[in-house]
């Protein structure tokens, strides 16, 4: 090492020296404290995988996110939230995704209906036999079918003239649990070959929803013959979703 590499190793070694210094100058110590861990996401420093989970919810829920605000249901399990979100993002591994990603596949076919090319948009709304299940889910809240196209069943729609106090929320929760629903049913196809019918998907949105709204949606009590046979009750306050508008 010649003269001035050494110069500038004792400069770097001074300049490290005075930083550590100036560092430790703001310690204070307490000599009947233990050092220990400090988990800075809580005010007391303690660990609790609560205040972890949240912060992984917030990240990927809330700010920065570009469908945040549209996400977040509290009606109904984070694992449904997730999946709505997924969806928007067009992140559900359906057939023509997997394709475009170079999966090796020997169809892109909708394997509910067997003609179409699968996408998310085909899986939840577009496919002939979603379709069914739509209408049928609508007779459920004594919607006419003449009101299809005013339904969207991830976003805000304007099937509604007006909402009671939860009836929003209510309502975006039975969409997202029937698409939920319809997902698995796709899976349960796909993967053990089981029979697509829609009354058994529409009995599982009803309890499904039922129980999960009930269970964190306290200030909003429901009665289960009553949603059994006129859901609507809960979340309008006008009649307007007798067909009119
Ligand atoms: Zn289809």
């Amino acid at each position: 090492m010649d003269t001035y590499s050494r110069l500038y190793a004792l400069e770097r070694a001074l300049s490290d020296v005075a930083e550590l210094v100036n560092l430790l100058s703001l310690v204070r110590f307490q000599p009947i404290t233990q050092d220990r861990w400090r988990w800075c996401l809580g005010s007391d420093g303690v660990f609790k995988s609560k205040l972890l989970s949240s912060m992984i919810d917030e990240k990927k829920l809330l700010p920065g996110n570009q469908f945040a605000e549209t996400s977040r249901n509290k009606s109904i399990p984070q694992k449904v939230e997730i999946f709505v979100w997924r969806a928007k993002l067009n992140r559900l591994p359906v057939r023509s995704e997997l394709d475009k990603r170079g999966m090796d596949l020997d169809t892109i076919l909708c394997p509910i209906c067997g003609d179409e090319t699968k996408s998310v948009d085909h899986l939840l709304f577009k496919c002939k036999k979603v379709i069914e299940f739509w209408k049928f889910f609508l007779k459920w809240w004594n919607i006419p079918d003449s009101r299809l196209n005013s339904l969207d069943p991830l976003n805000t729609d304007s099937i509604f003239g007006s909402f009671s106090k939860h009836g929003e929320k209510i309502w975006e929760a039975v969409k997202w649990v029937c698409c939920y629903s319809l997902w698995k049913a796709r899976n349960n196809k796909v993967f053990k070959n089981k029979e697509w019918n829609i009354s058994s998907i529409l009995s599982e949105v009803q309890s499904l929803s039922f129980g999960w709204i009930s269970k964190r949606l306290k200030k909003a009590p429901l009665e289960w013959h009553q949603w059994n046979i006129n859901p609507g009750f809960y979340v309008d306050t006008s009649n307007i979703r007798t067909g009119i508008g």
